[in-house]
Parts: C-alpha cells; structure tokens; sequence
C-alpha cells in the first residue's frame, strides 16, 4: 500500500549562532529526510525575542520562517524527526521559551487535531504568532488556519512586528 503524503506546515526559529545557516541546513536536511517530499520554505523574518515575560529588546534578534511539506509520516515521527535535527544544532530545552540555536514546531499536520503529552496540533500558539503568519504569507497569500480563519485577516488583528531578512543570495533552498 503507497503511504498517504499529508500536508504539513513547520515553523522554524533560531536567536544563537549563524541564525539564517543553521535555519537553512535544518531546512535542507528535512527537506531530504525519509518521508519528507517537496518542501519549500519561506523567506526569512526577523523579530524581538519573545519571553515569557514578554518581548525583550535586550535579548537576541530571532529569525524565523516557515515550510510547507508533505509527509508520509505519522504526527509523533515527524516530531521525533525535527527533535533530532534540533538536538544536532545544539538545542538544549532549559528555558521554556528560552534562548535557543534551533527551534522547530509543527504548525499543521494535515487536518489532523492531535493532543497528547507529547504534541498539540494544530500548534496553540499559531493563531497569535505574526512570526509564523507572516512568513506563511509569504509562501501562500491566501492561506488559512484550521479552527481560525484567513492568515490576511489574523495577521492584521495582531499586527506584523517582523522584517523581511536579507539573506545571502546563495542561502535560500
Ligand atoms: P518548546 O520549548 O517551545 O520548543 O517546546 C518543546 C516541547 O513542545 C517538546 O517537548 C514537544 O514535545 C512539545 N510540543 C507540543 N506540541 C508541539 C508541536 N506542535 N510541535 C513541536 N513541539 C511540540
């Protein structure tokens, strides 16, 4: 039996190191991952860091983006996946929202409501993120969030604190 490809969206971060490389070569090793098929990824965007107590001015720059992918993987696999990426790039989970090399979360799997101990999709968070809407828009104007409406119209409710980053030409997928 051929697996079913299901689309998925994944959103990256990184406030440490060579921000945009370390994005990219996440990016490139999921994009040729077993299982992972026709991944594109957005523009970069830079923000203020985002803490638990709110943005901090103080705290290194994010980058942030975006990918669209399909999957022939189960929810908890693809997890298991971007965790070992991230663990290859140093992430160490010390503080929740913390300062970190690589983060990477699944936005969307599918149509596919998942909440377990392990995994909440569609992610809690999207809905108020300009730093995942943002860069979605760039990848697909006309995108919409399950349980949440127009990406367009989102994005404006919250307003976009994110900056277009100029990456070296060589840099994007
Ligand atoms: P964070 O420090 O914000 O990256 O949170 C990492 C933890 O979030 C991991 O232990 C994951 O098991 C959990 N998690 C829950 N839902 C998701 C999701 N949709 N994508 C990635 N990680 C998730």
């Amino acid at each position: 039996m051929i697996a079913q490809r299901v689309p998925v969206l994944l959103a990256f971060g990184a406030n440490l190191g060579d921000r945009g490389e370390t994005i990219r070569a996440a990016q490139q090793r999921l994009a040729e991952a077993d299982g992972v098929l026709d991944l594109v990824a957005s523009p970069l965007r830079e923000t203020i860091a985002l803490t638990v107590d709110g943005p901090d001015d103080d705290a290194p720059r994010y980058l942030n983006g975006v990918a669209t992918a399909e999957t022939t993987l189960d929810p908890h696999q693809l997890l298991d996946l971007v965790q070992s990426i991230e663990s290859d790039y140093g992430r160490v989970r010390d503080t929740h929202w913390g300062d970190r090399t690589l983060d990477i979360d699944i936005m969307l799997f599918g149509g596919r409501v998942v909440s377990d101990e392990r995994l909440q999709i569609p992610h809690p968070h999207a809905f108020e993120r300009d730093f995942v809407l943002a860069p979605w828009l760039d990848l697909d104007p006309d995108a919409v969030l399950m349980g949440h409406g127009r990406v367009t119209e989102l994005l404006a409710r919250i307003g976009d604190t994110t900056r277009r980053f100029e990456e070296p030409t060589d840099a994007t997928l």
